[in-house]
């Protein structure tokens, strides 16, 4: 009776133990490996500390660095990927605009193609990354990314029969593309001008095959996922080093890695993100804000969690950001996302000013030889981490489960086979005698 009792009192806590588990993993993040569209209100982050007042203004030279910036120039570069026809992974105009990326970035940087091709089950999905680099020779790395592919559907679109075609993606891609092209020609220059030696290398990687996963019963291509071409490049680096990096670089010689993804748009207003690392998104938001774009970079918001491109590298320990909008949002200011109107008359000068400059501004306070300001890095990203209390109760929440089906299992085995024989002989006799009974 007494060992009856304690099975109950464990059984009862084994069921508690579940649903605390349970509680904790639904309403955490654990396992949110959402696609481009999806997101996840998080925390809400603290007031940005101040990390840029300390800077002393910049010379006149590299004051005319930055202002020969030009976005209509960003602008065009929108226009002739948009030409080009619709950049879908492994297409001919995919390939078209591919060389004219590696056209404008030849004369600034050491230009480098990485094809891909993923198996799934019969079928494979393949495409292109393209890497430059400008001021070789360091050990430390700043990379600047964006996606060149734009989505082959457009399965938000208001009009039913255009849902199936695809898109000019002027803003998804284009324009993050087309503010590296100038960022890079003005970076080239900033290194090779500069009195100081630099001691930064800048990678501008263009990814292939981001935006062709499955959203609201489209795929964008069938056997894509999203993000294909930085997941497999984050897998690449890992494995083989040496197709990225020199002898003396690894992963860890990647000290920031900014990724821009829809930055053209009206209305430009940034989120926090939050598998950035918080102190990187932190400073390059205090720039935007003590450069005035404030609106742009709102600080003190919540944090949303988005799949991008940013996600693989921040996954193996890479310090990263995301620019992007709340594009699913369709009071934002910016609701043309995976639609026809993602198109050239949606794009803003202004916009694709506040972005390119912002980020020359975040290069000179950031990786300034006179102004190296973190010179061990930035923290890792704490996303993964944080999901380790999650991990450990998870798991203890499955045991739980394991222990509670063996100890019924084998409590129910003795119930069956407990050695009771006359007791049960006694008992059948005086069933039968009852079943007589009742005939009679
Ligand atoms: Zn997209």
């Amino acid at each position: 009776m007494q060992i009856w009792k304690n099975w109950k009192i464990l059984k009862i806590l084994l069921i508690w133990i579940n649903l605390c588990s349970f509680i904790q993993v639904t309403s955490s993040n654990f396992g949110n490996i959402f696609k481009d569209e999806t997101f996840t209100p998080l925390s809400s982050i603290s007031p940005a500390i101040s990390s840029v007042n300390s800077f002393d203004t910049l010379n006149e030279h590299d004051l005319q660095l930055i202002n020969s910036y030009n976005s209509s120039e960003v602008l065009d570069f929108i226009a002739q990927q948009i030409n080009f026809g619709p950049r879908i992974p492994d297409t001919d105009e995919s390939r078209l605009c591919q060389n004219w990326i590696v056209s404008k970035l030849e004369t600034a940087a050491n230009v480098s193609l990485h094809p891909f091709s993923i198996k799934k089950g019969a079928n494979s999905c393949s495409g292109t990354n393209i890497v430059a680099k400008i001021n070789e020779g360091h050990e430390k790395i700043a990379i600047f990314a964006a996606h060149y592919d734009s989505r082959a559907v457009a399965e938000k679109d208001p009009n039913e029969w255009l849902r199936s075609q695809p898109i000019d993606g002027a803003n998804d891609g284009a324009s993050g593309v087309a503010v590296l092209l100038e960022l890079s020609q003005i970076v080239s220059q900033i290194v090779s001008q500069s009195k100081n030696k630099w001691n930064y290398e800048f990678w501008f990687i263009f990814f292939d095959a981001e935006d062709q996963g499955y959203s609201l019963g489209f795929n964008g291509l069938p056997n894509f996922e999203w993000c294909e071409g930085s997941t497999y490049m984050a897998e690449e680096m890992s494995q083989k080093p040496e197709n990225y990096f020199s002898q003396n670089q690894s992963i860890d010689s990647i000290k920031s890695f900014i990724l821009l993804d829809m930055v053209g748009g009206e209305n430009l207003e940034f989120i926090q993100e939050s598998h950035a690392c918080p102190d990187l998104q932190e400073h390059l938001f205090n720039v935007g804000n003590h450069i005035g774009y404030g609106i742009t970079f709102p600080l003190d918001r919540n944090s949303y969690s988005i799949i991008d491109d940013h996600v693989p590298f921040a996954q193996i320990g890479v310090p990263t950001v995301d620019l992007i909008i709340k594009f699913w949002d369709l009071s934002n200011g910016w609701p043309y996302h995976h639609t026809q109107g993602d198109n050239i008359t949606h794009i803003s000068l202004e916009s694709l000013e506040i972005t390119g400059k912002t980020i020359l501004y975040f290069i000179f306070f950031t990786f300034h030889p006179s102004r190296d300001i973190f010179p061990n890095g930035f923290s890792s990203p704490t996303y993964f981490q944080q999901n380790w209390p999650t991990i450990i109760i998870f798991s203890v929440g499955i045991i739980s489960v394991v222990i509670y089906g063996i100890i019924t299992l084998i409590s129910r085995k003795k119930l069956k086979f407990r050695p009771f024989p006359k007791v049960t002989q006694e008992n059948n006799q005086n069933k039968l005698q009852n079943k007589q009974k009742s005939k009679e």
